[in-house]
């Protein structure tokens, strides 16, 4: 099975080119691929080029214009990146019968209700990055190319920046930490993303029927706030000097913490068609969020 990999450097395309590499041949390329190969999905000409090029049998495209605040001032360049490109991938997949995998975002719902989203259920983007992933996920599944499209939310990996790491530095730093208190969801690692795709992949090869959108992420629900205390705990119980203990963080809504997007305040996500559909489940958020702070070394 021959691959092609874009964004191989973001959280998840550097867990994908661990979790892909035992399927086949991983050509794996970011923004500035070389060999006369295009992964810029700016460049829609290039991208096309590379895979009539490179004829893959699966294109997983894990690159994606994920600043949800710039976003808002950047309608143009993120609709390229999050829905022309994509379209581009689609078409090009369905002239060499290539499977698309792809990913998209709890941010295409509006963040009303308590209960988690089904893949059927009606989307409101609040923002022009949910709306450019919701164009990208339309613009998909019109091509009529086999894809497989996993709907996550609030993403981190051991590498690079995240959630965990900024509110350590913070507990360290600061006298108080204000963190929201109303937007829930769940944390999902970057391995667990690209582990659930290298299985779907496969299992994909002999069940084309699976072609469709489905919801991942780590079972479970958290608030911020609360995520931010069990990683304190977590650092605290570990030896950590902090001087915010877990017990000294306020709990603030979102409505004192403004941001250039609106966030949805429920981001739950049902995991019932995925899991049934590949015979998986999901582990709690808190078990993978406890093995990436083993693996920043706290
Ligand atoms: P990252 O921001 O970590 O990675 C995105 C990657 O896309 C980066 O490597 C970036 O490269 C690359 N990229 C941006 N613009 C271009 C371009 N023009 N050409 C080529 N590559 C480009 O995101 P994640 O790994 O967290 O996200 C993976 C997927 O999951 C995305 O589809 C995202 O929308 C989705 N998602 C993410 C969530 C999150 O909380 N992060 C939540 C829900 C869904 P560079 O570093 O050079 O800019």
């Amino acid at each position: 099975m021959k691959i092609l990999l874009l964004g191989k450097n973001g959280q998840v395309g550097w867990e994908l080119q661990r979790a892909l590499a035992p399927l086949g041949e991983l050509i794996a390329l970011d923004r500035n691929a070389a060999d006369g190969l295009c992964g810029d999905l700016t460049n829609l000409a290039g991208l096309a080029a590379t895979i009539q090029q490179l004829k893959p049998d699966v294109i997983v495209n894990a690159a994606a214009h994920t600043a949800v605040d710039k976003a808002e001032s950047e309608l143009g360049l993120a609709n390229t990146i999050n829905a022309l490109a994509p379209e581009v991938l689609a078409k090009e997949a369905k002239a060499c019968g290539a499977w698309l995998v792809h990913y998209s975002t709890d941010y295409v719902f509006d963040g009303s209700g308590e209960q988690p989203w089904q893949e059927t259920d009606a989307t409101g983007p609040l923002g022009v990055y949910g709306a450019s992933k919701l164009r990208g996920e339309q613009l998909i599944a019109q091509s009529g190319c086999q894809h497989m499209i996993f709907r996550t939310s609030w993403v981190y990996g051991a590498k690079g920046n995240n959630f965990a790491k900024t509110m350590l530095r913070l507990a360290k730093e600061r006298d108080s930490l204000n963190v929201i208190n109303d937007q829930i969801g769940a944390p999902t690692g970057a391995d667990l993303l690209a582990d659930v795709i290298a299985h779907a992949i496969r299992f994909a090869q002999h069940n084309p029927q699976v072609s469709g959108l489905y919801h991942l992420a780590a079972a479970g629900e958290t608030s911020w706030f609360e995520y931010a205390r069990f990683v304190l705990a977590f650092a605290e119980q570990a030896g950590v000097v902090l001087k915010v203990s877990p017990d000294a963080v306020n709990p603030i809504p979102t409505s004192q913490f403004p941001t250039p997007a609106k966030r949805p305040h429920n981001s739950r996500l049902s995991m019932a068609k995925l899991e049934n559909t590949f015979g998986l489940t999901m582990p709690h958020w808190q078990m993978g969020v406890v093995r990436m702070l083993n693996e920043i070394a706290i």
